[in-house]
C-alpha cells in the first residue's frame, strides 16, 4: 500500500507512520528526517537546506521532490510505503502524480491527523523541553510559528486535492495516541 500521512507539525505523523511500519512493513519515508541527515552530513543538499528548515519554511519542490522519486526506486519499498511530510504544497501534489504515474504507481490513500493549532503549540514545547541535549533547530516559538503558517497556507489546500480523488480519509489526532493507531489501522482496513 502506497499512503501519504497528512497533517500539521506535531500530529504525530512520525508516530504513527512508526507503527505502520512495524504492524505492515510499509517503509516510512519522512523527507523531515532525509533532510535532517542531509544537513548533519554536510551535503550540497544540507547546505541549501539547512537555514530554510532553522526558520521553518519549505526547502524547494525540486530537492524533495528527487530525493522522494528517488527513494522509492529502491527495493524496500516494493512492499509499501507511508511519505510522512511530503507533499506539502500543491506543486509537490502534482510532481508526485507524474512521478508514480511514470514509475507504473498510484497512492492507495491519503490519512489527514486533524488537530487544533493550540495543542500543536504546546506539543512542541514539550517535546523540546522534554528531549535531552540535541533539540532540533526548528523547534522554538519563531519558527513554529512560521510551520504552522505554511501549513495553513501551503499544506492544508491538499485535504481538498485528496478528497476530491476520493482517497482522503480524515483521523482525530487528538485521541489518546493508541486511538489514533486504531483509527488509522480501520480507515486503511485489513492488511
Ligand atoms: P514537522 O512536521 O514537525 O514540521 P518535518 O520533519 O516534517 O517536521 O519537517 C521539518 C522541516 O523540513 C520543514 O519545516 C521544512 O523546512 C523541511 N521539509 C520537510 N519536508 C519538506 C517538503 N516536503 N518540502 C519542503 N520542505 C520540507
Amino acid at each position: 500500500m502506497k499512503l501519504i500521512l497528512l497533517g500539521p507539525p506535531g500530529a504525530g505523523k512520525g508516530t504513527q507512520a512508526k507503527r505502520l511500519e512495524d504492524n505492515r512493513g510499509y517503509v516510512q519515508l519522512s523527507t523531515g528526517d532525509m533532510l535532517r541527515a542531509a544537513v548533519a552530513a554536510g551535503t550540497d543538499v544540507g547546505l541549501v537546506a539547512k537555514d530554510i528548515m532553522a526558520r521553518g519554511e519549505l526547502v524547494p519542490d525540486e530537492i524533495v521532490v528527487s530525493i522522494i522519486s528517488e527513494r522509492i526506486d529502491l527495493p524496500d519499498c516494493k512492499d509499501g510505503f507511508i511519505l510522512d511530510g511530503f507533499p506539502r504544497n500543491v506543486r509537490q501534489a502534482e510532481a508526485l502524480d507524474a512521478v508514480l504515474e511514470e514509475k507504473g504507481l498510484s497512492l492507495d490513500a491519503v490519512i489527514e491527523l486533524s488537530v487544533d493549532d493550540g495543542i500543536l503549540i504546546s506539543r512542541v514545547e514539550n517535546r523540546a523541553s522534554e528531549s535531552q541535549g540535541s533539540v532540533r533547530d526548528d523547534d522554538n516559538a519563531e519558527a513554529l510559528k512560521t510551520r504552522l503558517g505554511v501549513y495553513h497556507e501551503q499544506t492544508a489546500p491538499l485535504i481538498t486535492y485528496y478528497k476530491n480523488r476520493g482517497i482522503l480519509r480524515t483521523v482525530d489526532g487528538m485521541a489518546h495516541v493508541d486511538d489514533v493507531s486504531r483509527s488509522v489501522e480501520e480507515a486503511l482496513g485489513p492488511v
